[in-house]
């Protein structure tokens, strides 16, 4: 049996304990794992002094494989996103986050099967900005003044939106491969083209470009403010979406709450060679400790770990066994019962129980 060493990241707040459940969860599966712990974000700035320390990155670049829980950034102290400096120190370019309706959980829908592809290094997250009044911005302004003549709120703060043709072919690239890969039909390339012609214009060019190469998938694009109606309305059957980062990450989270919320939506940081797994949800710093919330999103990018790593067998085992939990309602965290009442809810260590439970069941079945 191959033995996988990963590296396992625990993170802040809820972060320690949803990754705990889901290591119990994944090792009940028969998979052998080894798992080399590393720590990211507010602990690790209180631990080793610095967010995202060099020997987390090294132990990535090696295991080439992570899991990891939700980080804090601590707000107003001149700190960037944990998450972004991670994505871009490992270039990894495509945010997955399939969104699947479980029965059983709490939503106005049913039968959402939706994978969002959000591009996850460029635009307006490439972290060019220009604050108000500073001699910067005021250089920009003269100079937007000079060349295209219009003249600009001189109290204006600036943030500078970057759409690549090589970023945008990558992710493009990576949402049709996925469509190849999983027998999914159909991609649909969202932006705002009509109002930025030379960002959002060129993301969808390339798309249009890459989409030619790839005739037994269907393709067409939508605004993004109409994919939003057209997604809460369901008046139209969406399979992969692929979007630049910022639509990406509004879009996902709408995704999420269409199939039950931030509990339950599990996701997947990747690039051509590395791969981060983790939840969509953040570190919920108010539930830190309390064994309270939902480990189901995490276990869920366990799942989807469990697949790129080839254990595919496994993957489905584990992913029935949560299915099963959620649908029986009985063993579930708060967030899934009726009116999100703790009474007759279970904690997060509970519901790993619960799930390892039904994967013994469902081994001793096929037995
Ligand atoms: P959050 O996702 O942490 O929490 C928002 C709310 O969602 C919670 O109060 C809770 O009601 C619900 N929720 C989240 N996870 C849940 C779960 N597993 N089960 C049940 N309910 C759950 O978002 P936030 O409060 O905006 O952010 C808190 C911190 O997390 C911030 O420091 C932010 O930077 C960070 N964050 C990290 C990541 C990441 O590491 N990938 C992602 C988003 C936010």
């Amino acid at each position: 049996m191959v033995k996988h060493t990963v590296t396992l990241i625990p993170g802040d707040g809820i972060g320690p304990e949803v990754v705990a459940a889901a290591r119990r969860v994944l090792e009940a599966t028969g998979v052998e794992f080894q798992w080399e712990v590393a720590n990211a974000g507010a602990s690790a700035l209180e631990k080793e002094g610095s967010l995202l320390p060099e020997s987390l990155l090294e132990s990535i670049r090696k295991n080439k494989v992570a899991l990891k829980g939700p980080t804090t950034t601590p707000v107003g102290k001149g700190f960037r996103s944990v998450n972004v400096a991670l994505r871009r120190a490992l270039d990894l370019y495509a945010c997955l986050r399939p969104c699947r309706s479980y029965p059983g959980i709490i939503s106005r829908y049913e039968n959402i099967n939706i994978i969002v592809v959000r591009e996850n290094t460029e635009d307006l997250y490439a972290g060019i900005e220009f604050a108000m009044g500073s001699p910067e911005a005021e250089k920009l302004l003269s100079f937007i003044s000079q060349n295209q003549g219009i003249e600009v709120r001189k109290d204006s703060g600036i943030s500078i939106k970057l759409i690549s043709e090589t970023g945008s072919r990558k992710i493009a690239r990576f949402a049709f491969e996925y469509a190849r890969a999983n027998g999914r039909k159909k991609v649909t390339a969202v932006h705002k083209a009509n109002i930025m012609k030379f960002s959002d214009g060129l993301f969808l060019k390339v798309a249009r470009d890459v989409a030619s190469a790839y005739p037994d998938i269907e393709f067409e694009d939508r605004l993004v403010d109409n994919l939003c109606a057209q997604l809460v309305q369901q008046s139209h059957p969406f399979d992969i979406l692929v979007l630049p980062n910022l639509y990406g990450d509004i879009v996902s989270d709408l995704c999420a709450g269409l199939v039950g919320g931030l509990g339950v939506a599990p996701g997947a940081n990747i690039g051509d060679e590395i791969a981060v797994f983790e939840p969509t949800h953040g570190s919920a710093p108010k539930y830190t400790g309390l064994n309270k919330v939902n480990p189901m999103a995490t276990i869920l990018s366990g799942v989807m770990m469990l697949r790129y790593i080839n254990e595919g067998v496994a993957a489905d085992r584990l992913e029935a066994a949560v299915a099963e939990v959620v649908a029986e309602g009985k063993s579930v965290t708060y967030d899934l019962k009726p009116g999100r009442s703790s009474a007759t809810a279970v904690g997060t260590s509970e519901m790993a129980d619960a799930i390892i439970m039904k994967l013994s069941e469902g081994a001793s079945r096929q037995n």
